[in-house]
């Protein structure tokens, strides 16, 4: 008979003996799933017993993990910033590094204050609907070329409660939108080398939406367009944040440098990598940095 426990340890082994790197949290999300069971019931009552439904669905995740599907697409979920959001494999699962863009543009917004937000490559809907969820005030527009990202976005916003006030549009980066309307906008856009894209775990390379992650040759393509088109559609005063590869902050810097933008930075993620960069539009008048 398998116990919470017991299952756990032989998911664990075989998660372990594939190599993948967290065999540990992985083998109990699954179990959790099969067994409809929470962190805790595993904790407080690791020797209940599995039903043969509960056995067999556990074998079912724990194969599709064997194979490197990755745990938010099994799960259908991934926690992001204070929400949980809905990820299927027509959307880049959320990355923990990238709440650096919500580190970077919460602080100099008062919690009531209306502003407009335009995120570019919107995908689930993570880094919009986190941003709409800390700020009540706000007004969001997301724009994907993937009409199954919107969708998925669609009912995150729903799911959220926050339909209301996000907008979602299908389109190629900026194009169409009338200009100077957003006070901040952000963007996850691909920027993955070309020739990186192979040595990616099999995760990402096998499983995530290649036009999430391929930035052309040199991983700036998307860069190049949205130095230009972002200073476009931004009110003068203010704030875009981007994220980039941890490799990417002198190109993508200089990029917004040359493109009437001030303040320009690089941010550090919380594992110490450059991983965004922000700045303000110029108001009239200011001319140089
Ligand atoms: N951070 C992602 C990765 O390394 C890439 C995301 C992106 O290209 N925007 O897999």
């Amino acid at each position: 008979m398998k116990t919470l426990v017991s299952a756990w340890t032989a998911a664990r082994r075989r998660l372990e003996a594939v190599g993948i790197d967290s065999p540990v949290i992985d083998a109990r999300l699954l179990l959790e799933a099969a067994a409809g069971a929470t962190r805790t019931d595993i904790i407080s009552d690791p020797h209940r017993p599995l039903s043969d439904v509960q056995v067999d669905e556990l074998e079912a995740l724990v194969r599709r993990r064997e194979r490197r599907e990755p745990i938010s697409h099994i799960l259908g979920v991934k926690g992001f910033w204070k929400i949980l959001v809905r990820v299927t494999p027509d959307v880049l699962t959320p990355r923990p590094e990238t709440e650096t863009i919500l580190d970077v543009v919460l602080p100099d917004w008062p919690e009531g204050q209306r502003r407009r937000v335009l995120d570019l490559g919107v995908g689930s809907g993570a880094i919009l609907l986190a941003i709409l969820t800390e700020r009540p005030a706000a007004v969001g527009l997301g724009v994907d070329v993937s009409e199954a990202a919107l969708a998925v976005a669609r009912e995150n916003a729903a799911n959220l409660g926050l339909a209301g006030r996000m907008v979602l549009l299908r389109g190629d980066w900026t194009a169409g939108l009338e200009s100077e309307s957003f006070d901040l906008v952000v963007s996850n856009p691909p920027y993955i080398r070309g020739d990186e894209i192979v040595g990616l775990d099999p995760e990402v390379r096998d499983f995530e939406p290649r036009l999430a992650l391929d930035g052309g040759v040199d991983g700036l393509d998307a860069y190049r367009r949205l130095a230009v088109e972002i200073p476009r559609v931004l009110k003068p005063g203010g704030r875009f944040a981007v994220e980039i590869g941890h490799d990417q902050g002198p190109s993508v810097l200089a990029l917004f440098q040359q493109a009437g933008t001030t303040d320009v930075r690089v941010v550090r993620d919380l594992g110490d990598r450059d991983r965004v960069v922000t700045g303000l539009k110029k108001t009239l008048g200011q001319t140089s940095d």
